[in-house]
C-alpha cells in the first residue's frame, strides 16, 4: 500500500509506504495507492483505560437512579448486570467496534473479577479479543471492582484470571473500598510477583488519603523491584490543593518510574499533566467506562479525550494541546509497552488519517476519521468501522 499526499504528525506532505503490515521506506511494485488528500496521519489512538465488559451500548436506555457514593455505584452495577442480562462478550465487541471507528487501535480494558460474576467478564472480553484479533489489540486487566479483602475468594479468582491470560493485575482504592490498604496492596503486589505481570490500580482516593495509598504503592514498587511496571489510574490525589505535598509525591513517583493514567474527568481533581511530563512520568489516558450504570456520558473517542485533557489542564497553546494528543497516543503506548508503535519505517502500520490543518486543529475539530489502519489493513472509513457490531 502507498499512502499518497499524507502529512505524518502534521508535517510536510509526503508518500508513505506500507509493506507486510509495517511502514516501509519503499512500496512494493504494484502496491495499492490511497490518496490521502493532504490529511494528517497519526499513530493509532490508544485507549489505555476503559471497561469493555460493562458498557450498555446497544441496549435500551438505562435510567440511572444510583446513589452518590462510589460503593453505591459498585453495588448497583453488580446487581443490575444480572437484571439486564449483560453479556460481557457482546458488550465488549460493541464498544471495541465503536472505538475502532474513532481510530483506536489498542485498548487496555479493566475487567471485573468478583465472587458474584466470577470470571464471566474475563471470558467474555477474551472471546472478543480473539474475534477482533488483527483489527484491534486488547489488553486485559483483572480488576477486583468490588474489593478483595472484604470479599473472601476474590484474590483466588484474580489469581485464576491471571493464569487464564489477563495481562495486568488491577486494584482499587485500598483504603476506601477494602479499608485495609496494606492487605489490599500486599495481595496485588503478591499476584504481580507470582505471575510476573504489571499492575494498574484505580486510585480515586483524594488528598492525604490518596497520598497515603500512593506512598504505600511507591514503597512496594521499590521493594518488589517493579520500577516501570506499575501504573496508577486516576490519581485524583495528585490534583489536590497542597501543591508542595503533591510535588514531593510526584518526585517519588518519578524515581520509582510509576506511570499515571488520567481520564481528565470534569467531576474530580486531576493530575497536572505538564508537571508529570516535566518529571518524565509516563502519562496515558482513556475513556474509562462510558454509557454504563455509572453514568450516561462518553463515546470512546480518544481525540475528544485529548480535548478533555486540554480543557481540564488549561492547555491552550498548540504545543500544549499536542501534549494532550501525545498522551492519547505515544503515552498510552509507552505504558502498555507496545512494540513498533509510531510512523517510522519498521513500525506497525497502525494509524489514523485525521482532518485538520494542524494536530491541534484535529483535536478541536474531531471530524469523522477518514481512514483507520491496523497492520496496514483498513479497519474504518469515514468514521465507521468496517465490522458490524452485534
Ligand atoms: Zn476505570
Amino acid at each position: 500500500m502507498l499512502l499518497k499526499n499524507v502529512r505524518p504528525m502534521g508535517q510536510t506532505a509526503t508518500d508513505l509506504a506500507i509493506t507486510d503490515g509495517l511502514f516501509a521506506k519503499m512500496a512494493a511494485p504494484g502496491a495499492e495507492e490511497i490518496d490521502c488528500g493532504g490529511r494528517i496521519l497519526i499513530p493509532g489512538l490508544v485507549e489505555a483505560h476503559t471497561h469493555l465488559d460493562k458498557s450498555l451500548l446497544g441496549l435500551p436506555w438505562y435510567r440511572n437512579e444510583v446513589g452518590p457514593r462510589l460503593i453505591d455505584k459498585i453495588t448497583n452495577e453488580r446487581e443490575v448486570k444480572v437484571a439486564l442480562g449483560l453479556d460481557p462478550r457482546v458488550q465488549s465487541e460493541r464498544q471495541s467496534i465503536q472505538s475502532m471507528g474513532f481510530g483506536t487501535t489498542h485498548i487496555r480494558s479493566h475487567v471485573d473479577v468478583d465472587t458474584h460474576h466470577g470470571l464471566a467478564g474475563i471470558e467474555g472480553v477474551m472471546a472478543t479479543r480473539e474475534k477482533l484479533a488483527g483489527y484491534v489489540d486488547i489488553e486485559i486487566v483483572a480488576f477486583p471492582q468490588s474489593g478483595m479483602i472484604t470479599r473472601p475468594g476474590t484474590v483466588e479468582m484474580m489469581d485464576a484470571a491471571l493464569a487464564m491470560g489477563a495481562e495486568v493485575v488491577g486494584g482499587l482504592d485500598p483504603c476506601g473500598i477494602d479499608r485495609d490498604p496494606r492487605a489490599h496492596l500486599d495481595a496485588i503486589f503478591g499476584l504481580a510477583e507470582k505471575h510476573g505481570k504489571p499492575i494498574d490500580i484505580h486510585l480515586h482516593e483524594r488528598d492525604l488519603l490518596g497520598g497515603y495509598s500512593t506512598e504505600e504503592i511507591i514503597a512496594r514498587t521499590l521493594a518488589h523491584g517493579m520500577q516501570g511496571k506499575v501504573t496508577i489510574s486516576h490519581a485524583f490525589c495528585l490534583g489536590g490543593m497542597d501543591r508542595s505535598y503533591v510535588g514531593a509525591l510526584q518526585e517519588q513517583l518519578a524515581e520509582a518510574r510509576i506511570h499515571i493514567i488520567t481520564t481528565a474527568p470534569a467531576s474530580a481533581p486531576v493530575p497536572a499533566v505538564k508537571e508529570l511530563k516535566e518529571l518524565g512520568i509516563l502519562t496515558g489516558s482513556g475513556s474509562d467506562g462510558f454509557r454504563d450504570t455509572w453514568g450516561p456520558y462518553g463515546n470512546g473517542d480518544m481525540l475528544e479525550r485529548a480535548m478533555f485533557i486540554g480543557q481540564r489542564n488549561n492547555l491552550r497553546r498548540d504545543d500544549e494541546v499536542e501534549i494532550a494528543l501525545d498522551i492519547c497516543t505515544f503515552g498510552g503506548a509507552a505504558i502498555m509497552e507496545l512494540k513498533g508503535y509510531g510512523l517510522a519505517p519498521g513500525d506497525k502500520a497502525d494509524a489514523v488519517l485525521v482532518e485538520g490543518e494542524t494536530l491541534t486543529d484535529a483535536v478541536v475539530s474531531r471530524a469523522p476519521r477518514k481512514l483507520v489502519l491496523k497492520g496496514g489493513k483498513v479497519t474504518a472509513r469515514d468514521g465507521t468501522c468496517v465490522l458490524e457490531a452485534p
